[in-house]
């Protein structure tokens, strides 16, 4: 029996993140060094505009110099010159920025209807596969870093795992896990395994730390896949909210929360809750709120508006569901216009597969869209993909920005994205870790 027990603990454990040298650093985060197993070679982008999206003067015919997976200089040609046998990525007319960062994200999504039926008998490994294969298709299509917001059986850990050790191709990872939430609340099918009172939830945050979960997403409304489920109703009660946070905070993990609900974001932040996601029918006050405590907020704008409906009809998804996305479609919408205009701190998420094809784009890049639309500036939208995500991971001392000693995961697009935001609709030059993804440019 205590080999059993033991078995079962050393599956859950996850596997050192590094070899002992690295890990002595001591800020070694899994996900963040993705892509660079062994290290990259050295590589020179030449000759784009770089705009600075943390304020600073934009440089103009940079060369970015890469060396090791980071940006080893990063100034005009005139001061910055390429060694010797370096190779050169010529991207004249074209502006660099910072690889995309999505912060909902789900690879093994399944929503209700056709499509999601037929999924009804996948196996743990076929789940697998077919995550491994939206994270290749998200990082080609310019999204570098995601934050996973509830996969099954801890799928993404295993990925993220995988990305990091060059077995697999992918943005870098950084895991909510499995979803925590109530008995008969969003999320909790007959299958799934839900928590009552504050004892079982803390029990819940340590498994999905244990697991390797650095973030941990707790459902605290109902939501729109949530069949009659009440998307203002409010889930956990606030020593259950604090169980989550208390135990989440002492392991250095941040908790995020599914809400659409005024009462129970404000029971939420009280308790000290990092995140919201969605917000569907949250208010300006609650938005006030959020701002003075410093919780982000995470809109999936896109998941309600109306350009997402073809989408969800090539899905198969049912009648009651493309109601529900109408009716909280236009709150979701003032929600969005009230975050922007209080001026909480805004990462993007899509809560659809980064690179899923929405409304003549992807639905990352459509998301930073509908963020202008609801008032941001450009510049606004872009931070909201690149430097806001970073800081929300806790990583902006190496992602976010290009600079120099910064992770080298790039992007490149054919116009000013500063003056028109579409501008992300054609990125033709990924770059993650020093790494060439995808070279549109052509290589010298
Ligand atoms: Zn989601």
């Amino acid at each position: 029996m205590g080999s059993k027990t033991q078995l079962v603990l050393s599956r859950e454990r996850p596997p050192p993140l590094r070899s002992a040298p690295l890990a002595c650093a001591g800020a070694v985060v899994a996900g963040l060094f993705g892509g660079t197993p062994a290290l990259a070679q050295d590589l020179a982008v030449v000759g784009a505009t770089v705009p600075d999206l943390a304020g600073g003067p934009t440089v103009e015919d940079a060369v970015v110099l890469i060396r090791d997976g980071r940006i080893a200089a990063l100034g005009p040609s005139s001061t910055t010159s390429v060694p010797d046998g370096v190779p050169v990525v010529d991207a004249s007319g074209t502006w660099l920025l910072p690889g995309l960062m999505n912060m909902h994200v789900h690879f093994g999504l399944v929503l209700p209807g056709a499509a999601g039926a037929a999924l009804v008998n996948e196996t743990e490994a076929e789940l697998a596969l077919r995550m491994a294969a939206a994270a290749r298709a998200s990082l080609d299509a310019g999204i570098t870093t995601v934050r996973t917001t509830g996969e099954r059986g801890h799928v993404d850990l295993a990925l993220q795992r995988a990305i990091d050790r060059g077995e697999a191709t992918g943005p870098r990872i950084f895991s909510a896990g499995e979803s925590v939430q109530v008995t008969g609340g969003h999320g909790s099918e007959a299958e799934t395994v839900a928590n009552d009172g504050p004892y079982e939830f803390r029990e819940a945050v340590r498994k999905e730390f244990r697991a390797g979960a650095r973030w941990i997403k707790i459902l605290i409304s109902g939501g729109i896949a949530t069949p009659g489920g009440d998307i203002g109703a409010s889930y956990m009660t606030v020593d259950e909210l604090e169980a989550v946070t208390d135990i989440a905070h002492r392991l250095g993990a941040k908790v995020t929360a599914h809400s659409g609900s005024p009462s129970a974001t404000l029971d939420a932040v009280a308790a000290g809750v990092d995140c919201i996601e969605h917000g569907y029918f949250l208010t300006p006050d609650v938005f006030r709120v959020m701002r003075d405590a410093g919780t982000w907020y995470v809109p999936t704008i896109l998941v309600s508006q109306p350009g997402t409906l073809p989408f969800f009809e090539r899905i198969g998804s049912p009648p009651w569901y493309l109601e529900r996305v109408e009716a909280v479609g236009r709150r979701h919408w003032s929600a969005l216009e009230a975050a922007i205009d209080e001026g909480v701190a805004i990462a993007l998420g899509t809560d659809q597969l980064p690179h899923e094809p929405n409304d003549g784009t992807i639905a990352t890049v459509r998301e930073a869209e509908y963020y202008v639309e609801a008032g941001m500036t450009p510049l606004q939208a872009l931070r909201s993909a690149t430097i806001a995500p970073a800081r929300m991971l806790g990583v902006d001392g190496d992602l976010g920005t290009l600079e120099v000693g910064k992770l080298a995961d790039l992007i490149a697009v054919p116009a000013n994205p500063l003056e028109d935001v579409s501008a992300l609709r054609d990125i033709l030059l990924v770059v993650k870790g020093g790494d060439v993804v995808r070279d549109d440019l052509g290589m010298e």
